[in-house]
């Protein structure tokens, strides 16, 4: 069995939140003299613009979404993003979420292929892994810049099964790239939804996916997501996860499950 995962809101918090992007707008902001929120809205307005023009590997690129944001206030950005990472990649920027080190034991013990499959550029993703102990886990860290696309065209899904022809579990929170983008590249998709509804919490993950109330929080995280719209071709009947889970620790139950089931 292959599984992969997304890392960012699965396994790992990452340090553009916290860390990176305020320092950047502070600084961008300093010599611009403009309201960090106006730089805010340029960044995530500048990488949106590059997923609408279906341009999904550039749209992770950070390096030069943040100096071509930096040069339309008239400052010129010398700073590597990638050594920002690297700067920030101590708590509480960065933070492992709970049940992640038992689970990729687990699965590593008994044998099974891991991959990160991830949006995020190799160079920023890394260190995170590096620096919260659980780089080696992962046989392979699929990336976009690595494989010209990204999340969620299957294309990068079937990067992701390279020298392997072993069944595919992909793991993931976000219901476009990681459920929609493994439904279609034949995937079987489990959901991580870290905010389950109180009445699911006794559900199996199995019977969450099957609750007549599915469709409607499914849209709910298409609705969250930051451009639906950069998606044309999405339709919700085929963003329907196989499993949901509130937890990692189901993740591994349901891996179990599958392989009783042959
Ligand atoms: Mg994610």
């Amino acid at each position: 069995m292959l599984i992969t995962f997304d890392l960012d809101g699965v396994l790992m918090l990452n340090p553009f939140g916290s860390g990176v992007f305020p320092y950047v707008r502070k600084r961008i902001s300093e010599q611009s003299g403009s309201d960090p929120q106006e730089i805010r809205k340029a960044i995530t307005g500048e990488a949106i613009r590059r997923q609408l023009q279906g341009d999904m590997v550039a749209a992770y690129d950070w390096d030069d979404i943040i100096r071509v944001v930096a040069k339309s206030f008239e400052v010129n950005w010398n700073e590597s993003i990638a050594e920002l990472v690297e700067r920030y990649c101590v708590p509480p920027h960065i933070k492992l979420y709970p049940g992640v080190v038992e689970l990729l034991a687990n699965l590593s013990e008994a044998g099974y292929t891991l991959r990160a499959l991830t949006n995020g550029f190799y160079i920023y993703q890394y260190p995170v892994l590096k620096a919260l102990g659980i780089a080696n886990f992962f046989e392979r860290i699929v990336t976009p810049e690595n494989v010209g696309v990204a999340k969620p065209d299957p294309a990068f899904y079937a990067a992701s099964r390279e020298n392997t022809t072993l069944p595919h579990i992909h793991v993931g929170d976000n219901v476009i790239h990681d459920v929609w983008g493994a439904n279609r590249s034949g995937a079987i998709s489990i959901w991580v939804h870290n905010d389950l509804p109180e009445d699911w919490k006794d559900k199996t993950p199995l019977e969450r996916a099957k609750d007549p109330s599915i469709a409607q929080i499914v849209q709910a995280g298409i609705d969250a997501d930051l451009c639906p719209h950069c998606h044309p071709k999405l339709v919700l009947s085929e963003a329907m996860p196989l499993f949901v889970v509130g937890h990692l620790s189901e993740v591994n139950e349901i891996i179990h499950l599958l392989m009783r089931a042959g």
